[in-house]
């Protein structure tokens, strides 16, 4: 299995990146990442409010998927996530929904002990990995590793993670391929801004479904459908997602327009996956919509 070092990282989702790896439909490989502040935070003297040493953000790659062409998706299976041993979180004045109450700096480490995150003495629990950043090469100019899109990037769904099947848009031949943004766990709108960041190890397999025509990323598990968006505020963000499952149960489903808003408004949950506001990043959201029997 081929494996993607974290010397090969970038800070923009871009086509003018030179791909590490050329791999064929079907291969499975490792992407190792960086934490959010490429390794820089290795005390709690460390506060958030230095610069970052290269960039934000940091991502794995891009590597150029055989085959892939404009108009296909990747399915991008995620397959594990490994965790370093260790992670860190932080506070900063002004940023998240609590921004306004922070005074100073903070800055956490927590240590992962046999698969739990150790909060406190008296306070731990299972670690829930997953992947913030993912995505394609866009077709024109490059999008920081800090922002969402039609292409992937900074989305900050806690569903990618085990067992997702990631489909995104092909914009440009090859695909380009990037991962990073490990969190050992973050809860549904990252209030704060800032996860459980931490180094990664993540095995995907990768395939390509040709012609599959999509705007943009929406994530398969066996028993459910998530389409994804995202916009300046949270309203935004979930009238892209919810417009995105409208269309999928129309086609997949065959109904109408209305039937699939009602189907949507009666049984569709819409979750926050980004929501720390007021950032410098956009608010990401998602529309997850079961199988339901028979479909
Ligand atoms: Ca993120
Ligand atoms: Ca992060």
């Amino acid at each position: 299995m081929q494996r993607i070092t974290r010397d090969h990282i970038v800070y923009s989702l871009d086509k003018a990146h030179t791909p590490v790896a050329t791999i064929d439909p079907g291969s499975e490989l490792c992407f190792e990442t960086w934490d959010a502040r490429t390794g820089s935070i290795t005390s709690e003297r460390d506060l958030l409010d230095r610069p970052h040493p290269k960039g934000p953000n940091p991502a794995t790659g891009p590597v150029c998927v055989r085959g892939a062409q404009p108009g296909d998706a990747l399915i991008v299976t995620i397959l594990e996530i490994g965790l370093a041993d260790r992670g860190y979180t932080g506070t900063r004045p002004g940023q998240g929904v609590l921004g306004h109450l922070i005074r100073e700096h903070r800055t956490r480490l927590f240590d992962i002990v046999d698969g739990q995150v150790v909060f406190s003495q008296r306070i731990r629990f299972p670690v829930r990995p997953m992947v913030g950043v993912i995505g394609t090469a866009p077709d024109g100019d490059g999008v920081a590793t800090l922002h969402p899109g039609p292409h992937g990037g900074n989305m900050d769904h806690t569903d990618v993670r085990v067992g997702a099947q990631v489909h995104l848009p092909v914009f440009v031949p090859g695909a380009l391929l990037f991962v990073g943004d490990v969190h050992a766990s973050m809860g549904d709108g990252e209030i704060s801004i800032t996860a459980l960041e931490i180094c990664g190890e993540v095995r995907v397999k990768v395939d390509i479904a040709k012609g599959e025509g999509i705007r943009r990323p929406w994530i398969e598990f066996p028993d459910r459908w998530i389409t994804t968006g995202d916009g300046p505020g949270i309203a935004e963000a979930i009238r892209m997602a919810a417009e995105e499952m409208a269309g999928f149960l129309m086609r997949r489903l065959d109904l109408t327009a209305d039937e699939a808003y009602m189907l949507l408004s009666i049984r569709g949950d819409a979750r926050v996956s980004q929501c720390a506001e007021p950032s410098m990043v956009a608010a990401t959201a998602r529309v997850v919509m079961p199988r339901l029997a028979g479909c």
